[in-house]
């Protein structure tokens, strides 16, 4: 570009002339504004950001239902077994407790009949 004031070539990021010493930033300012006005023209890549942000969405979904299944086998194992487990309790204890209502209906029986004989 040419100074503005003398004329002589000035590189174009050159602030002042290497001639005069004038300001070349009268001509630099016009440039500034397209440099401006760029960052906000990118709203095309700012309409690209909510696709990518639906498809993370929709991966992760995808990502926590396989997780889900691939867990819910474990979940009802487990859920089983206790299960399970609580049931040979109860078992033991409807034994125990059958165990113990025989012992006393014998017991009751035998002092019945003692008493009564
Ligand atoms: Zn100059």
């Amino acid at each position: 570009m040419n100074c503005p004031q003398c004329g002589a070539l000035i590189g174009s990021d050159a602030l002042y002339c290497s001639q005069c010493g004038a300001q070349a930033t009268a001509l630099s300012s016009p440039k500034a504004q397209p440099v401006q006005a760029q960052p906000t023209t990118p709203l095309t890549p700012g309409v690209s950001p909510p696709s990518q942000r639906t498809s993370a969405l929709a991966l992760a979904s995808l990502v926590f239902g396989a997780l889900s299944w691939m867990t819910l086998p474990v979940i009802g194992a487990v859920a089983f077994a206790t299960v399970g487990l609580i049931l040979g309790y109860v078992q033991l204890g409807l034994v125990f407790f059958a165990a113990v209502i025989l012992l006393s209906v014998l017991i009751l029986g035998i002092r019945l009949t003692g008493t009564s004989l």
